[in-house]
C-alpha cells in the first residue's frame, strides 16, 4: 500500500450532521485523525440507479448466510509471500482463479509485462471474474492479490491483502446460490484481483499499482470503462476496529448504505463480538464513520480508475493498521469477529445494489 497521504492544515469545517443519520448514532468524538478536512454526508443521489433497501426477510435470509470456516481457510491459503514473480506468486493466482471457476465464474488473465527497480522485467496478471461477461455494466469488487517486496524478512501481508482477496472468494462461495440471476443480468457482478500492487522500491508514479494502472488504461482504449458502474477497493481489512469515511462526494450515497446496513445489522444484534473486538475500541464504535473526508488523498488501485472519471468507493481503514508494511502484518493481528462482520456488510451491500427486491 501507497505512502502518501496529503496533510490539510484544516481538521474540521463541519461537524454538523445530516438527518438521515443523526437518529442512528452516538454522538461523535472531538477527535479527528490528522488526514484531512472532514465534511458532513450528503445524501445526494447522483446516479439514476437507485435500488431499494433489502426487505426484512431478504436481509434476516442473507444476514444467516456466513461461512466463517471457508473465509479462515481461504485466508491461510493465501497467507503466504506472494511477491511478483515467485512460485508462491503463481500458487495463489492458481488458487484464487480455480476457487471462483469451481463456483462457474468466468475468469479471465488480464497479462502483460513491465520492468520494476531492483527485480527488472516481471510478468503481471490481473484476474477479472465475471458472473455474465456480457453485462453492460458492473459492480466490480477489488483488491491486489501481491505482497510486498521485503528483502530479508518475510512478509505475510495479512490485511495487505490477503484477507480483502479471502473475503471475495468468501462473497463468491457464500452467496452461490444466491447470484444465479446475475448470469443474465445487464447488471452483474465483477471480482477484480490487481497484481503489482506494491512498489518493490520506493512508491511512485512507475513504481506501484502496476496491476492497475495497465488495465484502467486498456480498458479506456477497449471503451470497457463506461461499464464499471462502480469500482469497490478493498484494502488493509482484518485487524481490530477499522474505521471508513467517505472519501468521494459521487459515491456518498452509496457509503451510506455501508453506514445503514451496518447500523441495522449492529440494531438487531447480528454483528459478533461488536463492542468487544478492539484492542482500542473507540467511542462510538462503528466501522462506517458518518463522515467524510474529501482533501485526504491515498494511493491506491483506484488511482488510475479515478483520473478516468470510474466512481469509487475506497475501503480503506484511517488510519492504516499499526502493523502496515511490517512482517507484523501476519496472522496475529487478524481479527476473526471483525473479518467476519465485514464480509458480512460487504455481501449485504452487494445484493443490495444487485438484487432488485420483487
Ligand atoms: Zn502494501
Amino acid at each position: 500500500m501507497r505512502g502518501l497521504i496529503k496533510h490539510s492544515r484544516n481538521l474540521i469545517r463541519n461537524y454538523s450532521w445530516t438527518e438521515t443519520i443523526k437518529n442512528i448514532l452516538p454522538k461523535p468524538r472531538k477527535k479527528i485523525y490528522n488526514l484531512g478536512a472532514c465534511f458532513e454526508l450528503q445524501d445526494i443521489q447522483k446516479t439514476s440507479y437507485n435500488p431499494s433497501e433489502l426487505s426484512e426477510s431478504q436481509f434476516l435470509e442473507y444476514s444467516n448466510l456466513s461461512d466463517k470456516q471457508h473465509l479462515r481457510e481461504a485466508i491461510r491459503n493465501i497467507l503466504i509471500p506472494r511477491v511478483v514473480g515467485t512460485g508462491n506468486h503463481s500458487i495463489v493466482r492458481q488458487y484464487i482463479v480455480q476457487s471462483l471457476r469451481d463456483l462457474d465464474w468466468k475468469v479471465e488473465l488480464n497479462s502483460f509485462h513491465d520492468t520494476a527497480p531492483i527485480v527488472g522485467a516481471l510478468h503481471f496478471h490481473n484476474i477479472i471474474a465475471t458472473l455474465n461477461p456480457k453485462a453492460e455494466s458492473y459492480l466490480v469488487l477489488a483488491c491486489h492479490y501481491d505482497s510486498k517486496y521485503m528483502p530479508d524478512v518475510e512478509f505475510l501481508g495479512a490485511t495487505d491483502s490477503a484477507v480483502p482477496c479471502a473475503m471475495l472468494l468468501n462473497l463468491a462461495h457464500v452467496l452461490e446460490k444466491h447470484l444465479g440471476s446475475l448470469k443474465t443480468a445487464k447488471r452483474s457482478l465483477m471480482l477484480l484481483f490487481f497484481d503489482g500492487e506494491e512498489a518493490f522500491d520506493e512508491w511512485g508514479p512507475k513504481d506501484s499499482i502496476y496491476g492497475a494502472r495497465h488495465l484502467a488504461q486498456r480498458w479506456e482504449k477497449e471503451g470497457k470503462l463506461d461499464s464499471i458502474d462502480m469500482l469497490v477497493l478493498l484494502d488493509l481489512l482484518g485487524a481490530p476496529d477499522p474505521a471508513f469515511y467517505s472519501f468521494f462526494a459521487n459515491t456518498e450515497s452509496w457509503y451510506m448504505r455501508l453506514l445503514a446496513l451496518e447500523s441495522r445489522l449492529s440494531q438487531r444484534g447480528l454483528l459478533e463480538q461488536y463492542t468487544s473486538s478492539g484492542v482500542a475500541p473507540r467511542d462510538p464504535t462503528r466501522y462506517f464513520q458518518a463522515q467524510a473526508m474529501r482533501s485526504s488523498y491515498i494511493e491506491d488501485d483506484h488511482i488510475p480508475f479515478l483520473k478516468r472519471n470510474v466512481p469509487i468507493l475506497h475501503l480503506i481503514p484511517v488510519p492504516f493498521p499499526t502493523v502496515w508494511h511490517t512482517p507484523d502484518d501476519n496472522e496475529s493481528v487478524i481479527d476473526y469477529s471483525t473479518t467476519d462482520n465485514l464480509a458480512l456488510i460487504i455481501r449485504l451491500f452487494t445484493l443490495e445494489y444487485l438484487l432488485e427486491k420483487s
